[in-house]
């Protein structure tokens, strides 16, 4: 059942920059497995990419959630036997700018560390057997400019003084987690980087967002897409790389 077209899975993919990476790999000729926390999302998704005429389809997963995770995987292995792309996109800011580490819950470090650095690890273990039976696996996890510790540490920065602490550690974490997976990798045919997608416009980004989704899109696609010689265990923007 080995296909030779290329498989992709987008979590968080009902809306946002998950939809619109979904539907610009679409548009590549590549399948699609929609992926969202509910079922009803995900097939929302799928027939409206269809009605665009791209090759998409429902998963549900909510990314928290290890029946999800493994009937996903299972799906994937019993439709595809393989997993190209795996872009780790679903996330959570809540409050972002107002998250002081003196007003930060344990409760709320949890729930934004489970969802954008604990999830992203288990879902990524979940698929890392289907990705290792591609020609050339690639791994996209959705961090941020606000992980960077050296921009956060640099006062004349932009974002020095910015106070979204949860947030901002998840995505550190996130780097991490891209750094160590891509040395655990680097003798497979898989890539893992870390994309800042920039300011967007979604319901997280807000509508103070200078950046319209398409572009928001696009660090991703760009790095689904790499070829052998391409980036490995880097933070990138735009074809751009960051500091950690
Ligand atoms: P949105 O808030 O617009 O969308 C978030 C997506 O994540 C939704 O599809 C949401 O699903 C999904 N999601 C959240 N939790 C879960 C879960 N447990 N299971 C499955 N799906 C889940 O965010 P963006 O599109 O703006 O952000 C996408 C990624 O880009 C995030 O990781 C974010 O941190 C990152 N990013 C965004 C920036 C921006 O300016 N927008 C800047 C830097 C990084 P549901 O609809 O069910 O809630």
């Amino acid at each position: 059942m080995a296909t030779d077209k290329k498989i992709a899975l987008v979590t968080g993919a009902n809306r946002g920059i998950g939809l619109e990476t979904a539907r610009q790999l679409g548009q590549k000729g590549i399948t699609v497995i929609a992926a969202a926390r509910s079922l009803s999302a995900a097939e929302e998704t799928a027939d409206k990419l269809k009605a665009e005429g791209l090759d998409v389809v429902p998963v549900k997963l909510d990314v928290t959630k290890a029946a999800d995770r493994e009937a996903a995987a299972k799906f994937v292995a019993d439709h595809y036997g393989k997993l190209d792309i795996l872009i780790n996109n679903a996330g959570v800011g809540d409050d972002l700018f107002n998250q002081k580490v003196s007003e930060t819950s344990e409760e709320e470090l949890l729930k934004i560390f489970g969802t954008n650095v604990f999830a992203v690890v288990a879902v990524t273990r979940a698929f890392l057997p289907l990705l290792k039976k591609s020609d050339a696996g690639r791994i996209v996890n959705l961090s941020s400019i606000l992980g960077s510790l050296t921009l956060h540490a640099d006062p004349n920065s932009p974002i020095a003084g910015v106070k979204a602490f949860a947030y901002d550690a998840s995505k550190a974490a996130l780097n991490s987690f891209t750094i160590h997976l891509a040395a655990e990798l680097k003798d497979t045919k898989i890539k893992v980087n870390s994309a800042h997608p920039g300011w967007v416009k979604t319901e997280m980004g807000t509508e103070a967002a200078p950046m319209e989704i398409p572009e928001g899109a696009q660090t991703s696609v760009e790095l689904a897409l790499i070829g052998e010689d391409g980036p490995n265990g880097r933070f990138i923007h735009l074809g751009q790389e960051l500091p950690w």
